[in-house]
């Protein structure tokens, strides 16, 4: 089957078309960054004009790419969220649109299910299966018992990951999003600070990087008003080994706790190179676990992790009507009911 599918919940318009739920025919990602990094972050409202734009155009280029034509689409998937309403709101209608215009299944898609189910388009996903879903507005440790079932076992208190990492990288100076670079900075320095790990011990499978960003933040301060002048490169290394270290502990306590056939990393924190080769290490005392790291150019936002998760879906008989609205708060603890308002 071919899905054409859609993501505009943030900065990224995207359109994709998936065969079989595994295979990029086309994955058209138009970013927007540089339209928000003077602002420091997104402005949803430039957000949703871009994505305004774009969408016709990715669209275009999306079926162009993989050489397809609208007769030959089997379903159209869509993110309904979570993320900004307005941007998502234009995905959400020009899916609706060309699902009502050729005559075609509508499948709304949860975000952090496509994080997730940009696995499948690397390899099919083996259950009971982890997942670590690291991102720009989430932090969440997700257990899946069979396909289609997403349980959230834990999840961030205060800010998630890639927020962390963006805001301390504002301190560094460092253009939004920041986390690429923080992680660049990470391999050149060393972890001198010591800075919190929240949680870290508790026995359960939350997460909290509010106080080790602000104890990020106070250092560079403090030092700035004695004006002494910190290692940059040590500061991010510090900051990157306070984060993976309870990223990977949590994982590896959720590990012990529910075994698992599959662990996947996924969502664009997912990229960090600190945090792909800290699980690389860990998996090895889990020998029935393989792990599976999203690959880079999968990571961030993107359609075609859309599309994979909706055909899942597809096979499961999810579909919305023509009343699909965008629900920037989605809940993840979501057993792929269909959509209707
Ligand atoms: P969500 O998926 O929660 O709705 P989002 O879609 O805005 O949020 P993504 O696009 O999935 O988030 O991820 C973007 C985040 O990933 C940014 O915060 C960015 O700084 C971070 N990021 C990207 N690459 C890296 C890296 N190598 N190390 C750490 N963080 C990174
Ligand atoms: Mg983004
Ligand atoms: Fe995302």
């Amino acid at each position: 089957n071919l899905i054409l599918s859609f993501e505009t919940s943030c900065d990224e318009t995207s359109v994709a078309v998936i065969e079989n739920g595994e295979k990029i025919l086309s994955n058209i990602v138009a970013t927007q960054i540089k339209s928000h990094q003077r602002f420091g972050g997104v402005v949803p409202e430039v957000a949703s004009r871009h994505h305004i734009e774009q969408i016709t155009g990715c669209i275009n280029d999306a079926l162009k790419q993989a050489n397809v034509t609208y007769d030959e689409l089997t379903a159209v998937a869509v993110t309904y969220g979570p993320g900004l309403v307005g941007a998502l709101l234009i995905g959400v209608t020009a899916a609706k649109a060309v699902a009502w215009a050729h005559q075609l299944p509508l499948i709304p898609v949860n975000h952090l299910a496509g994080h997730i189910y940009a696995a499948r388009l690397v390899k099919p996903i083996l259950f009971p299966a982890m997942a670590l879903v690291v991102s720009g507005g989430h932090t969440e440790l997700v257990y899946m018992p069979e396909e289609n079932r997403f349980e959230i076992i834990g999840e961030t208190r205060d800010d998630a990951a890639g927020e962390a990492y963006d805001k301390i990288g504002r301190v560094l100076g460092i253009n939004y999003p920041a986390g690429k670079q923080v992680d660049e900075m990470a391999h050149q320095g060393h972890d001198t600070f010591n800075f919190p790990r929240a949680m870290d011990q508790d026995d359960n499978f939350d997460f909290s990087f509010s106080g080790l960003k602000s104890a990020f933040i106070n250092t560079v301060h403090h030092a700035d008003q004695i004006h002494e002048q910190l290692n940059k490169q040590d500061l991010a290394a510090s900051f990157q080994q306070a984060v993976v270290d309870v990223l990977a502990d949590k994982t590896v306590r959720a590990l012990h706790d529910y075994p698992v056939k599959q662990l996947i990393l996924g969502g664009g924190v997912a990229a960090n190179q600190g945090l792909r080769s800290r699980l690389e290490h860990e998996i090895q005392a889990f020998p029935q676990t393989t792990l599976m790291l999203v690959p880079l150019s999968l990571c961030g936002d993107n359609a075609a992790m859309i599309g994979a998760a909706g055909e899942m879906l597809y096979r499961h008989r999810v579909f919305a009507d023509a009343s699909l609205n965008a629900d920037p708060g989605l809940e993840f603890d979501w057993l792929g009911e269909s959509v209707s308002n």
